[in-house]
């Protein structure tokens, strides 16, 4: 019972420059398990093949040993089952399952933020099967480092491996995932419509393949073959909702405007007062307004770093709980924003 999802493979995935170091390293561990990268950690926004490239992973490793036991879980689920082992006093058989892995997958592992047993579990789990050279993946949806509320022999422990990002796809990739899975349904996408959905779809591969199935779904329906006017009308209602949300200029512009600063000055690397406050609380409304990564919210400063933006965000959360004037420049901004 290893919980592998058997179309998340290699050669379901398709390589783009967003994902090119995460699926190399992925290759290195499925080659060498235990070996390569141990502890391998990807990091990365929803929806950008983390899951699938873990799957992937253990995916490969049963088919060179249909005999190894490679094991994936969510990180709730190994909470959840260690709670329940503590309740049947059976934590002995909770830690010997999991040491006698030959391959532990753990999904999402912000979930062990503040879960102070199981993350104690799970160190000593760690260190057991770090040193038996079972290999390790966890995936995470922030730099460990970034992590509230998890221990500090975590954190440095996920870094002894090797740590890689995902990033989300750029439009080339987009298109070719798209392309990629209109084959695996035996449909006929011509490229124009293919690119138009990677053009309006900008946010995860998951969102991009909710939009290709609605439109298979209306091709199907109608009887039509796909082009870009059947895209057109069958992601009419989920692009009005997307034109709808706020871009990352808007609240530029916004924010400039309300501090009477120019949008050049976000952008510029001034460090003053007046210009860095109005930036972070841009950032911060970019955060809360719109679905772009942290990354990308940062790019569109000046080219900032992701944790710049993070920490833009967290600054201004404090300012709007101890200062009144910042509290009311961001309810005045996000009242124009959002009406
Ligand atoms: P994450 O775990 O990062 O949130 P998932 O691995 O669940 O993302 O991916 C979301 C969906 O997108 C899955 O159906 C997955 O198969 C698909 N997907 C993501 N990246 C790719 C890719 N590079 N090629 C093909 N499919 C992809
Ligand atoms: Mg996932």
């Amino acid at each position: 019972q290893h919980n592998l999802v058997a179309n998340y493979t290699f050669r379901n995935f398709v390589e783009g420059k967003s994902n090119q170091l995460a699926l190399a390293a992925a290759n290195q561990v499925a080659e060498n398990p235990g070996d390569a990268y141990n502890p391998l950690f990807l990091y990365g926004g929803v929806g950008l093949g983390k899951t699938h490239l873990m799957h992937a992973v253990g995916n490969a490793l049963k088919e060179s040993n249909p005999e190894a036991r490679i094991v994936y879980l969510h990180s709730e689920r190994f909470v959840a089952d260690m709670v329940k082992a503590l309740q049947l006093n059976a934590i002995t058989d909770f830690k010997r399952y999991y040491r006698s892995v030959d391959a532990l997958l753990i999904d999402d592992i912000q979930f062990f933020a503040k879960k102070d047993r199981s993350q104690e579990e799970f160190f000593h789990t760690f260190n057991a099967l770090l040193e038996g050279g079972q290999q390790m993946i966890l995936t995470c949806d922030r730099y460990p480092k970034e992590i509230d509320g998890l221990e500090e022999r975590l954190k440095s422990r996920f870094g002894w491996g090797l740590t890689v990002a995902v990033e989300p796809p750029d439009l080339e990739t987009r298109v070719a995932i798209l392309m990629k899975k209109a084959s695996q349904s035996q449909l006929e996408l011509p490229p124009d419509a293919a690119f138009f959905i990677a053009q309006r779809i900008r946010s995860n591969v998951r969102e991009l393949e909710g939009a290709l199935k609605r439109v298979i779904a209306s091709a199907n329906f109608t009887r039509r073959a796909i082009d870009v006017d059947l895209v057109k009308e069958s992601l009419k209602d989920l692009l009005a909702l997307q034109d709808k949300q706020v871009s990352l200029d808007n609240i530029q512009r916004t924010v400039a405007e309300y501090y009477k600063i120019k949008v050049a000055d976000l952008m510029s690397r001034r460090r003053s007062r007046s210009v860095a406050r109005p930036r972070q609380v841009a950032m911060a409304l970019a955060k809360e307004l719109t679905n772009h990564s942290l990354p990308e919210i940062g790019d569109s400063f000046g080219g900032r770093d992701h944790t710049t933006v993070l920490h833009a965000c967290r600054k201004i959360k404090e300012l709007r709980e101890t200062s009144s004037d910042i509290h009311e420049d961001y309810k005045n901004l996000l009242r124009s924003l959002t009406t």
